[in-house]
């Protein structure tokens, strides 16, 4: 009777174990998907569209296709709607949710005159930012319609390029996995088709916030007549979408 006992004793105890062990194993990886600007920040203006619109089209279909397909990854977005949410917001709202993965979207623009064709995927950093910092400064001037910028960000300016040497001492210990992130987006972009216009390093302010693996998408061209098409068709969304969503699958498959 007392060997009965304790052999029950013991299973308790083991199933117990197991029960921990398996709520421990489905903790679900969190991705947030942040769609660039919105509401009185349009972003990037084309002739017919805005870039707030795309991000937030492209971010809700990759969330879509996380939701589908992979049941255990938990989506977060930073919005859902067309409204004005301040770049630290975006950051913290990945922070406070003890997220995996950060992915901004944003759409590109050059320029009267000039035009551009292809997909780019930046993460933070600034030893070689010199190039990008037209693109960091685009981006960072959202913060501009934001109440008490200044002190709220440190003095930062973001049209001022002095304001981007402080990003140079930062040291980013998710680099490895953010540019990892960043190629496989690449990757996917041109496997559908897309111009590849690499991975690169910029200043940005919402990646800079953030501690966990991140990067930002510039999924094409506004200012581009041919980009800008493709950027606000039903077919354009999907495919990016599809993309970014191919390199989110692929890029937690290495973190198992
Ligand atoms: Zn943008």
């Amino acid at each position: 009777m007392r060997k009965l006992l304790f052999l029950l004793a013991l299973m308790l105890v083991w199933s117990a174990a197991v029960q921990t062990a398996r709520a421990q194993s489905a903790k679900p990886f969190t991705l947030v998907l942040d769609a660039g600007h919105g509401g009185k920040d349009p972003g990037a203006l084309g002739t017919a569209g805005k870039e707030k619109n795309i991000n937030l089209a492209v971010a809700l279909a990759v969330g879509r296709l996380v939701e589908q397909n992979l049941k255990d990854v938990k989506v977060i977005y930073t919005r859902k709607t067309d409204v004005f949410v301040e770049l630290d917001e975006r950051a913290a709202i990945a922070n406070r949710a003890k997220a995996n993965l950060f992915v901004s979207i944003h759409t590109n623009a050059l320029p009267k005159g000039a035009q551009g064709r292809g997909s780019e995927t930046y993460t933070l950093g600034m030893h070689r930012a010199a190039d990008n910092l037209d693109v960091a400064k685009r981006e960072n001037a959202a913060i501009m319609l934001e109440k008490d910028y200044e002190s709220r960000y440190e003095g930062f300016d973001p049209k001022s390029a002095e304001s981007y040497i402080i990003f140079e001492f930062m040291q980013d210990k998710n680099m490895e996995q953010s540019v990892k992130l960043a190629t496989l987006i690449q990757q996917q972009f041109r496997a559908a088709g897309r111009i590849d216009k690499g991975v690169h390093q910029a200043g940005f302010l919402v990646l800079r916030a953030t501690s966990m693996p991140s990067c930002l998408v510039e999924l094409g061209y506004i200012t581009t007549a041919s980009e800008q098409a493709y950027l606000t068709s039903d077919r354009g969304v999907n495919e990016l979408a599809m993309s970014i969503y191919q390199a989110i699958k692929k890029y937690k498959a290495t973190q198992q």
